[in-house]
């Protein structure tokens, strides 16, 4: 099959190429990709990030990606429920359910999670075998598209199941990639009061999308946005305040940007090191909370997300390309140009 397959460590090495097809084992389907998206990880994964390479252990030659939807081609042994031509997505974190953490429900921070796309193969072929408690059917309505955004929009829901918002909150987000437009809508849907998305001169056509969602933008060159958040919040500052740059002055701004109290949920996975004073986080009684990934019950919730279209998905979509056309993808989002990159298959 053709893929896109990382075909050696270091940066770049990349290549549109034949691939074996997936071994299909007992209890996995493999499916036919019909959309695919590109996500930060995966430029790390072709950065050949350190942090990244340290966390997922890729062994190439591989296949990337891990965020997808498409239709049952095979049915392994022993699987129930799931038949060939059913439309599906599937959870890429191939949690160990036998841990401390996996028994407790946190999943997210499971000891041994490979994650598809990232150690193992991916998604960005023309078929992935996936075990079957990964899989989960699509609403009739939904487009593959959509459903293919998924893993974000579960990450999403995790980040508020573990940071709750609601009316009256004032939602700043720093960073404003895919990941950071994903926790906006999700706090929009929570009924969060007012929302903030702070960025760069370079997030330009980026920050507009967040224009239309409905949200304050700021440009943090050259402005303060602590002083831009208190001016639109009677000088309190934002109740709650999710870092999705993962730069390392990311964490320090969302402390500027967070009120007394405030909560503060850390999702970008930096590459450097980040410094600020800690007694800050004494004198304004702060929290600083960790989010990672998702657990399965967020992404049993997703059908319903999907379902409702409370999010506009397909409003992030900026670039529609072949898969073949992956290293443009990759160059499109370093440059931030832009929102979400969407891999289009044709295998007829
Ligand atoms: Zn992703
Ligand atoms: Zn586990």
């Amino acid at each position: 099959m053709k893929a896109i397959v990382k075909t050696a460590p270091g940066p770049g090495n990349l290549a549109y190429t034949d691939f074996k097809d997936p071994d299909l084992q007992p209890g996995q389907v493999v499916i036919e990709v019909q959309a695919t998206g590109l996500c930060g990880t995966d430029l790390s994964l072709y950065n050949w990030a350190e942090s990244m390479v340290r966390q997922f252990k890729p062994k190439p030659p591989m296949v990337m990606g891990h965020e997808f939807a498409g239709v049952v081609a095979h049915v392994g042994a022993g699987v129930t429920g799931l038949r060939v031509g059913d439309r599906v997505t599937a959870n890429p974190m191939i949690y160990c359910g036998e841990c401390y953490y996996c028994k407790a429900g946190r999943h997210s921070i499971c000891d041994h999670r490979p994650q598809l796309g990232l150690g193992l193969n991916g998604c960005f072929a023309r078929f992935i075998a996936v075990r079957q408690e990964n899989v989960y059917p699509l609403p009739p309505e939904t487009s593959f598209e959509a459903a293919a955004m998924s893993e974000v929009l579960c990450v999403a829901l995790h980040t508020l199941d573990r940071i709750p918002v609601g009316p009256g909150d004032t939602v700043a987000v720093v960073g404003a990639g895919p990941m950071g437009f994903l926790v906006l809508l999700a706090a929009q849907a929570a009924g969060a009061s007012r929302l903030v998305m702070t960025g760069l001169k370079a997030d330009g056509d980026r920050l507009n999308v967040a224009k239309s969602l409905g949200a304050h933008t700021i440009v943090v060159d050259g402005t303060d946005p602590a002083e831009a958040v208190r001016d639109l919040t009677r000088g309190l500052g934002a109740d709650v305040v999710f870092e999705c740059a993962g730069h390392p002055s990311g964490v320090p701004q969302a402390l500027s940007l967070a009120r007394k109290g405030g909560r503060i949920g850390v999702l970008g996975q930096g590459y450097a090191d980040s410094s600020f004073n800690t007694a800050i986080l004494s004198y304004r009684e702060v929290e600083l909370i960790g989010v990672r990934s998702y657990d399965p019950k967020v992404w049993h919730r997703s059908y319903d997300v999907l379902a409702s279209r409370q999010f506009p998905l397909e409003a992030l979509i900026t670039h529609r390309l072949p898969l073949e056309d992956a290293a443009r993808g990759i160059e499109l989002m370093k440059s931030k140009q832009g929102l979400k990159i969407m891999f289009t298959t044709d295998w007829a």
